[in-house]
């Protein structure tokens, strides 16, 4: 004979779990006590189509955390004993506050079955709920009863039973923390990720989240194995410490927070009520702020606003700075002697890396501004009002997470954005959003965005921003909706949008959300963007001229008849110099594939340079026109001399905007894309997939553009 199936009966206190078990096990229970704790444990078994079903009353807990011998008993039971389903107990008048223990359930990964008790109750309040919906959202069985009078039990037993017929695997429910928690959490599973085998069958995420919420239980069994605590608990207290500033709030009261988040999501979809509910300052501001019409409204206008700040705010920092790098090549120059040195200095490092580092102030106050929304709770609701957009293109809910991330409002990145996508279940929606991913304006595209439009469209700074950033989100979801109908066909499942409370940022955790990403974005400048940058210096400069033909530039020169035709002769002189070099070959080769497109050798080799990472499209561009500067006297700024510049004109310059926009992801998203879809094929596609809508896109637009007389 096989062995009966076991259910066991979580739920708040008074949820109507006894009356439950007693339903269901009428006679045939007795009571016990659990080994060592005064906790009462009770067994009986249930009778389901003749076959008997063991059926184990649990203490009643709020939640599974380890501070009373009720939660811990509970707790180790699921864990230790895995029973083949659990029933939760729910009081459907008290929903949001008993869905806490129901979503900690599913956190944790067991198999469940929600009893939505006290159905009778919540009707006498006036409460009207969507049991269906209820279960569509959560993805298990959800079954209406009223214990007290017997309602229900027959489907609660066959629910259950056929839920441990299926003998499904644990699978912990992944919710979004907020970005600090959900990166030091990431961190954590990593390293735990290791000791998998001997922590039994918990995910890695559920051990690191109990890290951080700083359970003594799980604590105690990390310190069992010195190894790990010598390599865990530093990390710990580092990302505790993090959110403890930046949020100022313990992680485990921010956890919390998002679970509320996760179940408010819900029960606004799944309950209604007849009657005036108290509403609190969360709820009033979500009335309208997620209200069906104002919601996006409201949206477009902070957009609107927060590029309109950026560039007014940056105005005058980016010009400093750019004065300063132009200052600074100055003084180099005329410190060393013309040659070799002096060249590698002032257009490879000061050209490629000021170029770059020129845009940080931009850069900060535009990820100050996604700080100010992050820390506030808005992007949350964004996420919830762009969830009815997303869907119409076979995206997820949880996927704006990731698409925000990675520059949804310019300036994020996509390797965080491809890590983002962890919390998506549908394995199709969430490789969808991966491939998505690389189409948002991350912050390295921004400089290149700015150096352009201060070139050609110095009048429209911020509307073109803004501009930019629809087109991104109309292709991104475009080439979306494309995998879905072809090589990523599925059906969607239901989602559940998290609304955590609204918070009142703090100027200290902003400062340093902002500080953080600004130093990684000029850390970056200093160190990856100097060597590519240098490498293409290098490109740009060897093998240079002959001897003889040196000799023969150098009597041109001097046979010249006045300043001016000198001045000619330089330039030419310069040009004929950098196409023969190695990049200049490689661009000119190149030409044949993006002359369509409308660009010189020199965007090619920029954009060659760019798949390193795309801030060295601009440190390229920097270094080329540099080089090919005439009158060092008069050194101006790239964008001035891109304006300047014969071959450039707007139709070009946005021609490039959008083939940058969309060409393959850089080298480092690439990467990510490999580990998180554990094959290179994917890697791969993304880079064919986005660099193939490019081209088309760029080709279009250019010789339409042309075409309707704008070049
Ligand atoms: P436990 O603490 O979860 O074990 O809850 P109990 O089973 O002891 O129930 C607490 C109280 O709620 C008892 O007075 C039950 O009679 C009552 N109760 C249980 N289920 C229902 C129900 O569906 N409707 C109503 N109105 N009362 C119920
Ligand atoms: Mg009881």
């Amino acid at each position: 004979m096989t062995r009966p199936y076991t259910i066991a009966l979580a739920g708040n206190p008074n949820a109507g779990k006894t009356s439950v078990f007693n339903a269901l096990t009428g006679a045939r229970q007795h009571v016990g006590n659990y080994p060592g704790v005064t906790v009462e444990y009770k067994e009986g078994s249930a009778l389901h189509e003749g076959k008997k079903v063991a059926v184990v009353d649990l203490p009643g807990t709020y939640s599974l955390t380890a501070y009373s011998p009720e939660e811990l008993v509970s707790r180790n039971y699921l864990i230790g004993q895995r029973p083949d389903v659990v029933v939760d107990v729910v009081d459907a008048s008290n929903l949001e506050r008993n869905l806490y223990l129901a979503v900690q359930l599913m956190e944790l990964g067991v198999p469940l079955v929600i009893c939505l008790n006290m159905m009778d109750v919540a009707k006498t309040r006036g409460l009207r709920i969507d049991a269906a919906k209820l279960s569509q959202l959560l993805g298990v069985p959800v079954v209406p009863t009223v214990a007290r009078q017997n309602q229900g039990m027959d489907d609660l037993l066959a629910a259950a039973v056929q839920v441990a017929q299926s003998a499904p695997e644990w699978r912990p429910l992944n919710i979004s923390y907020g970005s600090d928690v959900d990166q030091g959490v990431a961190e954590l599973a990593d390293i735990l990720q290791g000791a998998q085998e001997r922590r039994g069958l918990l995910s890695a995420r559920w051990l690191a989240v109990k890290c951080l919420e700083g359970d003594q239980e799980v604590m105690d069994r990390v310190r069992e194995t010195p190894e790990l605590a010598d390599k865990l608990l530093p990390v710990c207290r580092r990302v505790a410490a993090h959110i403890k500033s930046t949020m100022d709030d313990d992680p485990d009261s921010i956890v919390a927070d998002y679970r509320y988040g996760y179940i408010t999501g819900i029960t606004r979809q799944v309950v209604s009520s007849e009657r005036e509910v108290r509403m609190d300052l969360s709820d009033k501001l979500d009335q309208v702020l997620t209200h069906r019409l104002m919601g996006p409204l409201f949206l477009f206008l902070v957009l609107y606003g927060i590029y309109n700040f950026v560039f007014w705010a940056s105005e005058v920092p980016v010009v400093w700075f750019e004065h300063f790098f132009a200052w600074l090549g100055g003084v180099v120059e005329s410190a060393l002697p013309p040659g070799v040195l002096s060249s590698l200095i002032v257009s490879g490092v000061i050209g490629g890396v000021g170029g770059v580092l020129g845009f940080t102030p931009l850069i900060a106050f535009m990820f100050f501004a996604i700080a100010v929304m992050e820390d506030s709770g808005y992007m949350a609701r964004v996420a919830y009002i762009m969830d009815r957009v997303l869907r119409i293109f076979g995206l997820h809910g949880n996927s704006v997470m990731a698409l925000m991330v990675a520059g949804g409002i310019s300036g994020g990145c996509a390797v965080p954005g491809v890590m983002a996508t962890r919390t998506l279940k549908d394995p199709k929606a969430r490789l969808a959003t991966i491939l998505t991913v690389p189409f948002m304006n991350c912050g390295a595209k921004l400089p290149v965005y700015s150096l352009l439009i201060a070139a050609f469209f110095a009048h429209f700074q911020a509307e073109m921003l803004f501009l930019l950033t629809l087109i991104s989100w109309g292709l991104g979801l475009g080439a979306a909706k494309l995998l879905r109908v072809t090589v990523l066909k599925g059906e969607q499942t239901p989602f559940v949008m998290e609304l955590p409370p609204y918070r009142a940022p703090t100027i200290k955790g902003l400062v340093i959300h902002t500080w953080e990403r600004t130093w990684q974005y000029a850390k970056k400048a200093g160190t990856m963007i100097l060597g590519v940058s240098v490498l293409m210096w290098a490109a740009m400069s060897f093998p240079g001229l002959g001897p003889e033909q040196d000799a023969a530039w150098q009597k041109r020169l001097a046979a010249a008849p006045g300043q001016t035709a000198g001045l000619e002769l330089k330039a030419e002189r310069a040009r004929q110099e950098l196409a023969g070099t190695l990049a200049g070959q490689a661009g000119q080769a190149l030409t044949a594939v993006t002359a369509p497109l409308g660009f010189d050798w020199r965007a090619n080799v920029a954009l060659v340079g760019g798949f390193a990472a795309k801030e060295i499209i601009v440190s390229t561009l920097g270094v080329a026109y540099s080089l090919g500067e005439v009158d060092p006297e008069h050194s101006q700024s790239l964008s001035k001399r891109l304006a300047a510049e014969p071959g450039w004109n707007p139709l070009k310059a946005f021609a490039l905007i959008l083939f940058v926009m969309v060409y393959a992801p850089c080298l480092a998203t690439v990467v990510m894309i490999r580990r998180e879809t554990g094959t290179w094929r994917w890697a791969m596609f993304s880079v064919a997939y986005n660099t193939l809508i490019a081209y088309l896109l760029a080709l279009v637009v250019y010789q339409g553009g042309k075409a309707l007389g704008l070049g």
